[in-house]
């Protein structure tokens, strides 16, 4: 029997609510395929703080250390993050450290607009095409958010001015490893791969350019087109479609995914993959969804928990190789839209067999079609 331990860190705010319906989903995988997954909770974001006073509390790190995969939820609440200092507040204590600590240098952002869902998407039908089917590749451990110095300091020659500094460093292997996630995931798709920089003002943007060029070589299959970021954002509102596999440095893709995401309708539909290196057959990977803790619905029954059980198809799939399953879930989630599931972020009163259903109705929906 195949066994997986897996640390399921809920977090703040819609967290709890979303990872109850992921791990229901879980349970009902493991029935049907036979399969072991050793499934431990632990705190994490403000839950952790006021357990333990830590964003990320150590006995919570040693679970992730001993497990297969992190599944998370979300962290931060915007009223109680600037009580404490920024270097303790939970999106960089406990999200950008186990980024770092696990090595998780790229993040695979899947954005699908299903046909069903074409009334959420804020462009018009004749801009969605056949469907918008994109991945965005983002680079998570360098660029801007990490290059040092990164500090504020008093402005020289004024009376209470200062000037924030941030740093974008990328180095060449680090082009290098980012940009064989992307040609490689672009090979499994539809072979295009678009790659998105600055560089016609950024030293780092005139690097990226020439290292992804000179990856793309070694993958002749997939067409390499390179589009400034300016561009890459307008692009993704006017054209959609053109796009395949989107390939980002880290605060681009940070932007860019979150604009992709806003085409699929909400973020409450969208997972994401962050990986580490592969070693043998393993991926440590990291998978949560693509939105935040929304404390505007926290804890109303009201969250979409879609976005965290397209997460756990994720991890099966890129964590523990489990491609059957992972393909039922996603079938799955399909199903309970085609049945007219609609939680409040993807519902029009206008839709035609639509019903709004709260959180734990979509995933009762999504495992009872996981069981059919
Ligand atoms: P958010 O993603 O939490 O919310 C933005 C909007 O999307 C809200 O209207 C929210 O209701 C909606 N939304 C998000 N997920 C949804 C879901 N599953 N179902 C239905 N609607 C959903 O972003 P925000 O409001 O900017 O941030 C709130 C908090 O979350 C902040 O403290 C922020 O720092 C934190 N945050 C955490 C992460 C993370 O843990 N990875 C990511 C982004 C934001």
């Amino acid at each position: 029997m195949k066994h997986f331990k897996i640390a399921a860190l809920a977090g703040d705010g819609i967290g709890p609510e979303v990872m109850r319906e992921a791990i229901n989903v879980l349970r009902a995988t493991e029935k049907i395929f036979g399969f072991q997954f050793t499934i431990t909770e632990a705190a994490v974001g403000w839950a952790g703080i006021d357990q333990s006073g830590q964003a990320l509390p150590d006995a919570t790190l040693a679970l992730c250390r001993e497990s297969d995969a992190i599944l998370f939820g979300s962290v931060g609440l915007p009223e109680r993050d600037p009580t404490i200092p920024k270097e303790q507040r939970p999106e960089r204590a406990a999200l950008l450290r186990i980024r770092k600590e696990f090595g998780l240098f790229a993040n695979l952002r899947p954005v699908q607009l299903p046909k069903a869902l074409a009334h959420a998407c804020p462009l018009a039908l004749e801009r969605q095409g056949n469907g918008i089917d994109i991945l965005v590749v983002r680079e998570l451990t360098g660029g801007m958010y990490f290059g040092q110095p990164k500090k504020t300091e008093p402005l020289p020659g004024s009376a209470g001015g200062f000037r924030a500094i941030d740093t974008m460093v990328y180095t060449t292997p680090e082009i290098e490893r980012i940009a064989h996630v992307a040609f490689r995931a672009a090979r499994l798709r539809r072979k295009k791969l678009t790659s998105i920089d600055k560089a016609n003002v950024l030293e780092n943007g005139i690097l990226w350019r020439e290292v992804v060029t000179r990856i793309g070589q070694e993958y002749p299959d997939v067409t390499l087109e390179h589009m400034f970021v300016d561009n890459g954002a307008m692009q993704l509102m006017l054209r959609p479609t053109q796009f395949d596999v989107m390939l980002c440095e880290n605060m681009f893709g940070d932007i860019l995914s979150d604009e992709a995401a806003a085409l699929a309708g909400s973020l409450g539909m969208l997972p994401s993959a962050s990986l580490g290196a592969t070693s043998g057959e393993n991926t440590f990977g990291f998978y949560e969804p693509a939105g935040g803790t929304a404390p505007d619905i926290a804890g109303k029954n009201l969250a979409n928990p879609i976005a965290q059980i397209l997460s756990v198809a994720l991890m099966l799939r890129h964590s523990f190789g489990l491609h059957e399953a992972a393909a039922a879930i996603e079938a799955a989630v399909t199903a309970a839209i085609l049945a007219g599931n609609r939680t409040g972020d993807i519902f029009s009163p206008s839709e035609t067999g639509a019903r709004k259903v709260g959180t734990s109705e979509m995933g009762a929906a999504i495992v009872a079609a996981l069981q059919a």
